[in-house]
């Protein structure tokens, strides 16, 4: 396993064993290694198309099928794909900590999978699907996903349970993420580009809160100015080494 320093964050363990909470943003990074492509990175193109033209409700309007095909495929991915070690030990260390929330921005349903409970989906799930006329929600639909899958209830054409560029997030699921994200000790920011608003601004209310940001991506992001620690290193390399330390640092 990869050594990190991981003092300043172990300086704050007491503040968290005594119930202050940590709040945890991941972003499409932590999935990479699942096997899930991030929209950012390699294999972000879909059939000639960036996913940012495809997730859109202008898209589903134009072509629903297209747009279909496109969440098809990413669902067919995710059938195939298992929660990697950096979900992994986001689960173990709720496990050690009295208060601990993840805030997801990722539709793939892995921290769930990994055994993680309290989780805020700010961007739904690819898991469902909802109707554009009832509003009522559904399991996705089983393979093989139809062209243009239809509610049960009504008949009417079914979208994926996401929110899409340009839409709004849940006001509630909003409201939870920006207080746990005001209240906290500890934030890390795990996998996200830190570009896609309003997400992004989550660490920052945390900052100003007075929390501990960390970072943990490869890759540099306008957050690191704004962050008390920096990992520039894998999730499922660094997450684990965390989890690890709690477990030798926790009576
Ligand atoms: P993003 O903006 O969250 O960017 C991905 C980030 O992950 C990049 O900064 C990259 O450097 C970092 N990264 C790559 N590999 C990593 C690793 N192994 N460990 C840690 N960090 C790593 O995501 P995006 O792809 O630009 O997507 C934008 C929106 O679409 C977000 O809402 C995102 O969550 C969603 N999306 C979700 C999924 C999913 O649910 N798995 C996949 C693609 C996109
Ligand atoms: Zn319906």
């Amino acid at each position: 396993m990869r050594e990190f320093d991981l003092t300043p964050l172990l300086d704050l363990l007491p503040e968290l064993l005594a119930g202050r909470p940590l709040v945890v943003l991941t972003g499409a990074g932590i999935s990479a290694e699942s096997g899930l492509p991030t929209f950012r990175g390699p294999g972000g193109m879909w059939e000639g198309n960036r996913p940012e033209d495809l997730a859109t409700p202008e898209a589903f309007a134009r072509d629903p099928e297209k747009v279909w095909r496109f969440y098809a495929w990413r669902l067919e991915k995710l059938r195939a794909a298992k929660p990697n070690e950096g979900h992994l030990a986001l689960a173990r260390m709720e496990r050690l900590l009295p208060r601990m929330t993840i805030v997801t921005q990722n539709v793939d349903g892995l921290h769930a999978a990994a055994g993680s409970r309290n989780i805020l989906e700010l961007h739904g799930t690819l898991l469902a699907a909802r109707c554009t006329a009832c509003d009522r929600r559904f399991p996705a639909p089983e393979s093989p996903i139809p062209p243009l899958p239809r509610c049960g209830a009504c008949g009417v054409l079914l979208r994926p349970d996401v929110v899409w560029f340009g839409e709004a997030l849940s006001p509630v699921t909003w409201s939870a993420a920006s207080r746990a994200a005001e209240e906290c000790a500890v934030f890390f920011v795990v996998g996200t580009s830190s570009v896609v608003a309003p997400a992004s601004s989550l660490a920052l209310l945390a900052a100003r809160g007075g929390a501990y940001v960390f970072e943990i991506n490869p890759e540099e992001t306008p957050l690191a100015p704004l962050a008390a620690g920096v990992f520039r290193a894998r999730a499922a390399e660094v997450l684990p080494a965390i989890a690890a330390a709690l477990v030798r640092k926790i009576p």
